[in-house]
């Protein structure tokens, strides 16, 4: 089998509210989205996505992914997209770093590779079956009260997990969240405090050394280096994920006993078999995971919430869902959807998730025959 033909779409994703974090320093509205399906000579086509959420969150930017996917295009020409694995060799040497345009490639290519095989993706990844995956809310930035109110609103549409955007400037008002959502929080409720890598590393000890509360904090400051010397310091077990990119970036985060755990995130890694790579690595340690991606459709989403499935519970927290948080759905009914708390990925063989050309519009790009 070989892969013919590459086409690209761009699709601006506006969400429905704006969203804030890093203690109100970034704000998101709209995301630049590229799907990305791959045609095969054998009449097999995948279907892949990568969406940064936003340009201020990662070293990620919307139309890289497009100037990516024009270089690394006549390299994928030609190639079997059932080799995972060779695929990815391929792009890392057309295309050294870049992981997130590499994601949407990638995700296509196991789309297809299921397809092929009349397998889900949850059971190619390695589950016994297709699980459903705990669903946490994601509350954006506020006063203890507002956000309180979102962590309520949440768990009336059957969310038990949350994660709380913390992080700023004035030290006593994130205190004042902590404290203030932790003991309110519903019974049988978790939260992660996520902040965004906002604190300084003496903000982030002063902090979590002045709360009772001990529940999970979600990378505390910019570098593996400022949230391993946090993790050493204080009580809160560390979740690490904005700093975490490579395979070794997670060897050294482990060495170094700098977390009890890490969000894989596809477009953040690089694509599926990166994310599956470190999901392993994170078994081996005992990490314990939540798997997701960055931002996207329920095309993404659901990329996602294969691997997730497909990962023992006892190294699974939670995933989150971007597409709740979007005005538009481009794959209407399709993909892992939440369903009181939790989102199950499809049976279909493959990613399960065909869009709609007809409602994607033309392609932007296409490359081969
Ligand atoms: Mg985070």
């Amino acid at each position: 089998m070989k892969i013919t033909r590459v086409s690209v779409w761009q699709i601006d994703l506006p969400l429905t509210e704006p969203y804030w974090l890093s203690g109100g320093r970034l704000k998101f509205e709209r995301l630049d989205s590229t799907f990305l399906r791959i045609d095969t000579d054998e009449g097999l086509s995948g279907w892949g996505e990568s969406c940064p959420w936003g340009h201020t969150y990662l070293p990620a930017h919307g139309p890289g992914v497009r100037a990516g996917i024009e270089t690394l295009a006549p390299a994928l020409i030609g190639l079997d997209p059932r080799s995972v694995d060779h695929v990815n060799r391929v792009m890392d040497v057309q295309l050294p770093g870049h992981p997130y345009v590499k994601s949407a490639v990638d995700i296509a290519c196991w789309d297809i590779l299921g397809q092929s095989a009349s397998l889900p993706l949850w059971q190619l990844l390695g589950g016994a079956e297709a699980s459903p995956v705990a669903v946490n809310s994601s509350i954006s930035t506020g006063t203890p009260d507002e956000m309180i109110a979102l962590i309520n609103a949440a768990a009336e549409k059957g969310y038990t997990v949350h994660s709380a955007k913390v992080g700023g400037t004035d030290i006593a008002a994130d205190i004042d969240r902590i404290e203030a959502i932790s003991a309110a929080l519903p019974d049988g409720h978790r939260v992660t405090f996520d902040v965004n890598r906002a604190w300084q590393p003496a903000t982030a000890i002063e902090v979590l050394n002045s709360v009772t509360a001990r529940d999970w904090v979600e990378q505390p400051c910019e570098t593996l280096d400022q949230c391993a010397h946090v993790a050493g310091r204080v009580r809160n077990p560390i979740l690490l994920d904005e700093c975490m990119t490579t395979m070794n970036d997670h060897l050294e985060a482990s060495r170094r006993g700098a977390c009890e755990g890490v969000k894989i995130k596809p477009g953040r890694v690089g694509g599926l078999t990166r994310a599956r790579q470190i999901r392993d690595f994170g078994l081996s340690v005992g990490w314990q995971m939540h798997i997701e991606d960055v931002g996207g459709s329920a095309l993404a989403d659901t990329a996602a919430i294969h691997l997730a499935a497909a990962t023992p519970d006892a190294n699974r927290l939670a995933s989150w869902l971007c597409h709740y948080h979007l005005a538009i759905d481009p794959v209407p009914d399709q993909g892992a959807r939440n369903l009181d708390g939790a989102a199950t990925p499809p049976d279909l063989p493959g990613l399960g998730v065909t869009p709609d050309p007809d409602l994607l519009g033309a392609p932007m790009a296409i490359y081969g025959d």
